[in-house]
């Protein structure tokens, strides 16, 4: 399959940019395009045909459920029977913005995009890129991230592009969206509202809408062996090839550790790649060190995490080494999917 490829220039977005992705939409195809939080790969919600292409293309296992898109809030009252109070309130606070909500379902929704769940997960997104070509589609849209299943989500079309050359039909190129982390999910069918994966809305910004939430603990890597909500996060997930470790502790002590190691991994021409706030880019003596952004600004480190394990990947590092983050706020976000790329191999000094 030929993928084409379709660049938008989003401060000038003309209806006449979409007719074709919403075309291909509209007949069962896979569409990629930009959000704020990453790229999706998009295809009709409602067809379990075109579902099924999404999980073949990613190869992604069938009961890791999609999130489904949005382009009005008021849809939400299609994909579920039973949206409640606490529901209408954060979509109100958050939406359109990177939260998505899991509800019961409609029986309009077929188990193929819910991998085979009774509930459903709803997100409206705020980009406008995505919110046009849901309009024009006319179809809600199942989005994953769109990366192969297993490596970092792709927050160019250029990563895009690299794993879906040839599987899917067009990538919209709509330039980077400026969250870089995927959306926070929180699930409301149970009677206490539990987020299942953390993103850039916290728990404090969720508990000041709805009241008291809970954070599924398998998704803090502080007990590996608990089985997470989200069927998707206790798969593997975002992981660059290059073995990746996470090194905690008094700041001094991680830059002497992680030096050593790089000096060691030299002797053997192995290549070393590490991961470092602004404060301490020039303390490192690597083959190649990435500047996450200060640690005063979290966002900006969400923003280029992936950016940043694809560029390793690009560079053939064989182990990369990446600074710990606080497990609070954005923090958390940052340290769930450090923590599955590096499959909960963190060095604790
Ligand atoms: P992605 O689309 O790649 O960002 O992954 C979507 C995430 O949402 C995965 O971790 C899924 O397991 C999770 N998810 C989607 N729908 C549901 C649902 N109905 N219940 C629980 N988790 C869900
Ligand atoms: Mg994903």
């Amino acid at each position: 399959m030929e993928t084409i490829l379709k660049k938008v220039d989003i401060d000038n977005i003309d209806k006449a940019d979409f007719s074709d992705a919403a075309s291909i939409l509209r007949a069962d195809g896979l569409v990629a395009f930009p959000t704020e939080t990453v790229y999706g790969l998009g295809a009709n919600a409602l067809s379990p045909l075109a579902a099924s292409k999404i999980y073949a293309a990613k190869g992604r296992p069938s009961d890791n459920p999609l999130i489904v898109h949005i382009a009005d809030k008021k849809d939400i009252y299609e994909l579920s029977n039973n949206v409640t109070d606490k529901a209408v309130a954060l979509a109100k606070a958050f939406w359109p913005g990177p939260l998505t909500i899991i509800l019961e379902k409609s029986e309009i929704v077929p188990m193929t995009t819910t991998g085979g769940l009774d509930t459903v997960a709803i997100r409206m997104p705020n980009h406008k890129v995505a919110l046009k070509l849901i309009k024009e589609a006319g179809v809600y849209i199942a989005a994953p991230s769109a990366n192969t299943s297993g490596k970092p989500s792709p927050t160019s079309a250029a990563h895009v592009y690299e794993d879906m050359n040839g599987r899917i039909d067009m990538i919209i190129d709509g330039g980077s969206g400026d969250i870089g982390l995927e959306s926070t999910i929180v699930d409301l069918s149970d009677e206490v509202p539990m987020i299942l994966r953390p993103g850039c809305i916290t728990k404090e910004m969720l508990e000041e809408v709805i009241g008291t939430v809970e954070v599924d603990k398998a998704i803090l890597g502080i007990d590996n062996s608990a089985k997470p909500k989200a069927p998707g996060m206790k798969y593997k997930h975002y992981a660059p090839k290059g073995e990746l470790a996470i090194v905690e502790g008094d700041v001094a002590k991680v830059i002497a550790y992680i030096n050593e190691k790089a000096a060691a991994n030299e002797k053997e021409d192995l290549k070393t790649a590490v991961l470092a706030t602004s404060e301490n880019v020039f303390a490192y003596e690597a083959d190649y060190v990435y500047d996450l952004g200060s640690r005063e600004n979290e966002d900006a480190v969400a923003r280029h995490l992936y950016a940043a394990l694809r560029r390793c990947d690009e560079l053939d590092m064989d182990y990369i080494y990446a600074e710990s983050f606080e497990n609070q706020a954005v923090g958390q976000a940052i340290m769930n999917r450090l923590i599955k790329a590096a499959g909960h191999n963190i060095i604790r000094l």
